[in-house]
Order: C-alpha cells, then sequence, then structure tokens
C-alpha cells in the first residue's frame, strides 16, 4: 500500500511539473506573439511615414503645375530622401533577421585589426564626403596580435560606431580609436567621441531595435535605429560582446566591443618534437 501510494505521489508530482512546463511554454509563445506583433506594428509605421511623404510631394508636384521651381526641388528632394530612407530600412531589417535567424555562415579568419580599422574609416570619410567630421584619432598601431574575425562584417561594426560617433558629435569634438588587451584570448575596441552621451538608463536601450534618442531627431540623423541591434548581434555570432558607457547628456559616449585573438593552433607533430 505504502508503495502504491508512493508511486501515486511520484505520477502527480510529474504531472503537476509538466503542467508547470506546459504553463511556462505557453507563457513564452505569447511572450514571443506579443514581440512578433509588436515588431511588426513597429516596422509598419516606420514604413508608413516616409511612404506617406512621399506620397504628398508626388501628389503636389503631379498635381499643381504652377508651383515654383524652388518648391519643386524642395518636394524632389524631399520624397527622394524618404525613399532612400525606405530603402535603408529594408536593407537594415533584412540584414538583422538574416543575422538574427543564426543562417550566416562566418568567415572567420586571421585579420589584421588595424587594416580594417583603416578600411572603416575610409568607408566613414567616403560617406561623409563634403560633410564635416569632427577630429578622428586613430590610437591602433600595428603591434597587435592578429584576430579571428569574419573581416567583412568586422568592417561593417566599426564603421557603424565610428558612424555614430561622429554623427553625435559636433565638428569641433573628437573621435578616438583604441584598443587594449582584455586577457590572454580577447582584445578590446573602444570607439570613444565627445558628443552628447547618453543617459545612464539608456545604455542598454540603445541596443534595441528602432531605439532612437527622440523622433524628432530622427530625421537630422538618418539613422534607422537598427544599427547597434545589428552590430550587437554580429559580434555575438563570434561570441564576442558589446557594450555602452557614458557619464550622460553631452559627457560623450565611448562603446567597447570584444573580438577574439587568433590563437595559432601548434600542430601535433611539432608539439610532440619540441617535447622530445
Ligand atoms: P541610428 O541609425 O539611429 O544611429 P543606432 O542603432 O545606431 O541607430 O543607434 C540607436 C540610438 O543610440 C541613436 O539614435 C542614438 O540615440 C543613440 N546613439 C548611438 N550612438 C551614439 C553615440 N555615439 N552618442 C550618443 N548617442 C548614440
Amino acid at each position: 500500500l505504502v508503495n502504491a501510494i508512493a508511486t501515486q505521489i511520484g505520477v502527480t508530482l510529474i504531472q503537476a511539473e509538466a503542467y508547470a512546463n506546459l504553463q511556462d511554454l505557453n507563457e513564452q509563445l505569447e511572450a514571443l506573439d506579443r514581440t512578433r506583433s509588436n515588431l511588426v506594428a513597429i516596422t509598419g509605421h516606420e514604413l508608413r511615414t516616409p511612404l506617406s511623404t512621399i506620397q504628398v510631394c508626388l501628389e503636389s508636384l503631379a498635381t499643381e503645375p504652377d508651383m515654383s521651381l524652388e518648391l519643386r526641388q524642395v518636394m524632389l528632394s524631399t520624397a527622394l530622401q524618404d525613399a532612400e530612407r525606405m530603402r535603408k530600412l529594408v536593407q537594415d531589417f533584412l540584414t538583422l533577421s538574416q543575422l538574427e535567424s543564426g543562417r550566416i555562415e562566418w568567415n572567420l579568419e586571421p585579420l589584421d585589426l588595424s587594416e580594417c580599422v583603416e578600411l572603416a574609416l575610409s568607408h566613414v570619410r567616403a560617406r561623409n564626403r563634403g560633410g564635416n567630421l569632427p577630429q578622428i584619432h586613430n590610437f591602433i598601431n600595428t603591434e597587435i596580435p592578429l584576430i579571428q574575425a569574419d573581416g567583412e562584417w568586422l568592417v561593417e561594426v566599426l564603421a557603424k560606431l565610428l558612424d555614430n560617433a561622429c554623427k553625435f558629435t559636433p565638428v569641433e569634438g573628437e573621435v578616438s580609436i583604441r584598443v587594449r588587451s582584455n586577457n590572454i584570448d580577447s582584445l578590446e575596441v573602444t570607439i570613444s567621441d565627445t558628443g552628447r552621451g547618453i543617459e545612464p538608463n539608456r545604455l542598454e536601450t540603445v541596443f534595441d531595435r528602432f531605439y532612437q534618442e527622440e523622433g524628432a531627431l530622427r530625421r537630422s540623423t538618418g539613422g534607422t535605429g537598427l544599427g547597434l541591434a545589428i552590430c550587437r548581434q554580429i559580434l555575438k555570432g563570434w561570441g564576442g560582446q558589446i557594450w555602452a558607457e557614458s557619464e550622460g547628456k553631452n559627457q560623450g559616449s565611448k562603446f567597447h566591443f570584444t573580438v577574439p585573438i587568433f590563437l595559432e593552433k601548434i600542430p601535433r607533430q611539432t608539439q610532440e618534437n619540441q617535447s622530445s
């Protein structure tokens, strides 16, 4: 009888546990569904706004033949700007989805970080041709160990962080890039600026999709709010981390990320030779 009761208690406990797990799973699925709905709503909103502007501009151009040449130019360039914004949004959104799905095949290889930084800097300068940039100081020398990363994606991360640093720093300000050895197997890259800074309670939120400090700023800075989320996903792909640091408004910002050092494997034979 005791055995039977014990078995019954065991079965009841297993059932209760299974029920709790099922409830957990249900809650997780509901949370996932809420995230998906939010994402669809946000993406829809982000795309609808520039699309409406394009429509208004084109309608005015089509229906007002007496519009001044000056106003025509304004309408056209506004429509073009918003079309470009939509293109960037779709492109960034697709990149992020691709990264989040885990379907990217990383091409990890030994790389010279200073070369990657130079390449990223040339992209940033090319994108800002004609525009004034704050002074950029590159403190990375060539005597650092090789890193193990996917060069194309690493240059994306560097260029994005440098772009942001320049975007949120006045031309009289400064942007710097440094590297230090974090531990034996990774380097820590830091991009710092003397710009508008980040409130301490926003240091984590800036990595959320579509986070931008204020709506009005969006147009002037031309971003999509997806750049930092993309950087985090890329680095996560190789076990790297990224985080932000700032003392607050107008105190500048620092973005740090880690990247693994290339660890040369000593062939087995050589090890044996060395020990003999
Ligand atoms: P965006 O395309 O808007 O730049 P990001 O994901 O790159 O999108 O950045 C998200 C937000 O984080 C920015 O809109 C800005 O509010 C804040 N941010 C990013 N980098 C900096 C920086 N260097 N200084 C101050 N704020 C920053």
